[in-house]
């Protein structure tokens, strides 16, 4: 990081610390020259990494389609945008932890049932009826049984 008093590609990073809940760490720096401070801010970038689709087609990570898959499955359901997008950051961060360039679309699918069971029963339904394709009503019924055992578990 080059200082933007004097020119000198000598600085040290004296602190950081993440923005709160944001992709993004705010760094304080030094100048071993001049030793002026100055401060930047790192954006965690996602745009890197490659979604492999169904058909093994690839493409880029796009976190507006996630979001759009979310907004959809809660459309007239009493969910926050700001919950919807806490959703995406959430799952952006957890990719990124896994430290990988490629991600199936099957795995975002996962991330993003599983983090819908938990916001919105309907939103969960809707989405997991399409994603999963249920080859049967059975499989159907199976998994609405398995949401209300887990919501009576939570109303205890
Ligand atoms: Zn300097």
């Amino acid at each position: 990081m080059k200082c933007p008093f004097c020119g000198s590609n000598d600085t040290d990073v004296i602190d950081s610390r993440e923005v709160e809940d944001r992709n993004s760490i705010r760094r304080r720096r030094e100048c071993e020259d001049c030793g002026k401070r100055f401060t930047t801010y790192e954006h965690i970038d996602v745009g890197d990494i490659t979604v492999i689709k169904r058909d093994n087609t690839r493409q880029s990570f796009d976190r507006n389609k996630i979001l759009n898959g979310i907004i959809k499955a809660c459309e007239r359901r009493p969910v926050s945008r700001d919950r919807m997008e806490a959703i995406v950051d959430k799952m952006e961060r957890r990719i990124r932890a896994k430290g990988t360039k490629e991600i199936s679309s099957r795995q975002i699918g996962d991330m993003l049932v599983k983090e819908l069971f938990k916001l919105d029963p309907v939103a969960y339904i809707r989405f997991a009826s399409v994603y999963n394709d249920f080859k049967s009503p059975a499989e159907f019924t199976a998994v609405l049984k398995l949401f209300k055992k887990s919501t009576k578990r939570k109303s205890r």
